[in-house]
């Protein structure tokens, strides 16, 4: 550490004044200097180049590093400025400028802010430099950034003014404003997994006018409590505390919740766990609660333990949405199509016969190595875990002639309350981790089927590692939930050149051999049908539609319904709230929550991607009931009133991974007060 550190204001930017280590990066194009408003015009970009010469000659250059920026595009500037004032500005010159007078005018260039050669080029690198520098922060790879070229503070959204022509503050102020979309989570350099793919997938659906056909909600945060119910109390604390900077003090935790490598420490690594933790625990509760449909495709997060990370997954999102349909479903089925065995949620419900999970994977010499078609699950459990294993290079045809005989099965006998689809997008064609041969109509085929039988159905993500297609097929499948169909020429968004040459939705699968015989693929249905009928006689399968009423314990009113915050968003809703003895009070603290969470809703560039689909062609539907599989009798709306709140109090046999103990009342110390029962 450089001797004057601290020493106060003498100290060098690597040093802060508290001793800390400061990441400095510094953008700077070598070009800036050669701007020029022209002759005694006041404001010299020169001085760029003057200061930089000085950074170089005090030797603080090599404490930084030094980048260049990208220039900001047409669209970037757009974020702000109004497409007619960034037009002109790209479009004019001191050559042209004379036949544009009405539009100098309106946009007040030509005095102040002079027209000169090169203006949109200098625009566009010194905003670009400052919304990178805001990049730079956002991605936590640095603690500050610098880039003296910006500041243009005066520019107006269609309108320059004091020597300013774009605002590169307000440009680098909403990239910062993005740290807590969904999409602006970032693994680091070189990870697979990309939380942008989310935002893309989001953006093809506003695009192909999605977003208007469903109920778009904002998720709420998991709250420590929520985590805990199915995560070691530990574990959660860990992944709230921890720090890329901090982590290096921590070895010993990294190593045993196996957090550093495929599961790397992030900035707002928490805040993203919590994130896509709430997207699917809220669309558990919105199906409880009467919607068919509810998406979260920044869920699906299969492999975590409950306390282990594991496979690019933290918390287990899908365990914990499981957990929630309980409360209202005797039975719920699990059914993961990504490329990798679904571990996490087999080995969170192995041992009961609550939870069917079934699993189409690569198995052999494959992460995470576990899903053999003989492990079938344990104890009451046995015959509920589910195993589908595959080989390279599987296309359409052999997926679908395990999948549908087998699910098809499946729904006849286990009549499932509610149905969890995590749809990995690593099966398919062109993954960059995977290994199958799955056209996006094949992996959708998997959605329209389990749609086909009218349950309550969860759609979450997964894997995915080529994000062009991952978008693409989130998209489709979302199409496929509508019941709409969509047009193969994609509609020009904002990610529209991720999506060429073809700018297509659909890709052709490629011609690899499929190395999963005929024979193979017989083999492997006859068995795990086999399975399915030993089921069908197994002694410990009641089929009661709800809990008998002897077992339904007491709720305990000392807690507060979990439920609840999840009402916040309709007045409708707020209604199924039970009431209680203090109702004056309660219903005063509830207005407080529907005031704070509306304004959080309407916040500036937040990202909705929690979709609930509300179907509207039941009748269709039906018609498409496979043959054999009846209606299930699980009435959601008469059960409401006496189903228990908290699934953990419930009778699920699986101490293993089911907290049975109250939470503990110091887990509410970090909780706003809103949320605590007075
Ligand atoms: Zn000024
Ligand atoms: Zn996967």
């Amino acid at each position: 550490m450089d001797a004057s550190a601290g020493g106060g204001g003498n100290s060098l930017p690597t040093a802060g004044a508290d001793g800390a280590k400061r990441r400095v990066c510094y953008f700077y194009d070598a070009e800036v200097g050669n701007y020029y408003y022209g002759q005694g015009h006041p404001m010299k970009p020169h001085r760029i180049r003057m200061t930089h010469a000085l950074l170089a000659h005090y030797g603080l250059l090599d404490q930084m590093q030094v980048l260049k920026p990208h220039p900001a595009r047409d669209r970037d500037l757009c974020r702000f400025h109004a497409d007619d004032y960034v037009a002109f500005l790209r479009a004019v010159t001191p050559e042209t400028q004379l036949d544009q007078i009405r539009s100098l005018r309106r946009f007040n260039v030509g005095e102040d802010c002079p027209v000169f050669d090169g203006l949109y080029a200098y625009c566009q690198t010194y905003a670009g430099a400052s919304v990178g520098a805001a990049v730079k922060l956002n991605h936590g790879t640095h603690d500050i950034a610098i880039n003296w070229s910006g500041g243009l503070h005066h520019a107006k959204k269609s309108e320059a003014s004091g020597f300013c022509y774009v605002n590169d503050i307000v440009l680098a102020i909403l990239e910062l404003l993005k740290l807590h979309e969904v999409g602006n989570y970032y693994y680091g350099q070189g990870h697979p997994m990309k939380p942008h793919r989310i935002r893309m997938t989001h953006a093809l659906l506003a695009h192909y006018g999605l977003l208007d056909q469903m109920q778009v909600l904002k998720p709420h945060p998991a709250r420590d409590r929520d985590l805990c119910r199915f995560h070691a109390d530990d574990y959660v604390a860990f992944l709230r505390s921890v720090t890329p900077e901090t982590q290096q003090d921590q070895i010993r935790a990294l190593k045993r919740f196996n957090v550093g490598e495929d599961c790397p420490v992030f900035d707002g690594l928490y805040s993203f766990c919590q994130t896509y933790a709430g997207g699917s625990v809220g669309g558990a509760v919105k199906l409880n609660h009467g919607h068919d449909i509810a998406i979260n495709w920044a869920g699906g997060l299969h492999h975590a333990k409950k306390c282990e990370a594991s496979g690019f997954c933290y918390v287990n999102d899908i365990v914990l949405a499981i957990l929630e349909l309980l409360k209202y479903h005797q039975r719920v089925l699990y059914v993961d199509i990504d490329i990798h065995h679904g571990d996490g949620v087999e080995e969170a419900f192995y041992t009961t016969d609550r939870v069917m999970t079934v699993s189409f994977h690569k198995f052999g010499d494959y992460f995470p190595g576990t899903g053999d078609i003989r492990d079938i699950g344990h104890s009451k459990g046995k015959y509920y875990s589910l195993n589908v294993p595959l080989d390279d290079g599987i296309d359409d045809e052999s997926y679908q002639s395990l999948f549908k005989p087998i699910m098809g099965k499946v729904m006849e006998v286990f009549r499932p309350g509610a149905v969890v689809l995590q749809c990995g997008a690593d099966s398919l064609s062109g993954d960059r981790l995977g290994c199958f041969n799955l056209s996006i109509r094949g992996h959708a085929e998997c959605v329209r089927f389990m749609r086909s039988f009218n349950v309550p159905l969860l759609l979450l993500g997964g894997g995915g590692y080529t994000i062009r297609n991952v978008a693409r097929c989130w998209c489709y499948e979302t199409g496929v939930a509508l019941g709409h169909e969509l047009t193969d020429k994609m509609p020009p968004n904002e990610y529209f050149e991720y999506f060429g040459p073809d700018y297509t939705l659909h890709v052709a699968p490629s011609n690899m051999e499929n190395k999963n015989t005929r024979q193979q693929l017989d083999d492997i249905r006859s068995r795990l049908l086999d399975n399915l009928s030993k089921l069908r006689h197994a002694p410990s399968v009641q089929f009661q539609e709800r809990p008998p009423e002897a077992e339904l314990p007491e709720q305990d009113e000392d807690q507060e319904d979990p439920d609840e915050r999840h009402h916040a968003d309709s007045d409708v809703e707020m209604d199924d709230v039970k009431p209680l003895d203090d109702s004056g009070r309660r219903s005063s603290i509830q207005n407080v929550r529907v005031k704070r969470e509306s304004a959080e809703t309407d916040a500036a560039d937040q990202l909705l991607w929690l979709m609930c689909a509300q179907r509207c062609d039941g009748n269709r539907v039906a018609a498409e009931h496979t043959k054999g599989t009846e209606p299930v009798a699980d009435g959601v709306g008469s059960s409401k009133q006496t189903v228990p709140t908290d699934a953990s109090a419930m009778a699920i046999d699986e101490p293993g991974s089911l907290k049975v103990e109250p939470d503990n009342s110091n887990k509410l110390q970090d909780q706003p007060s809103v949320h605590q029962k007075p």
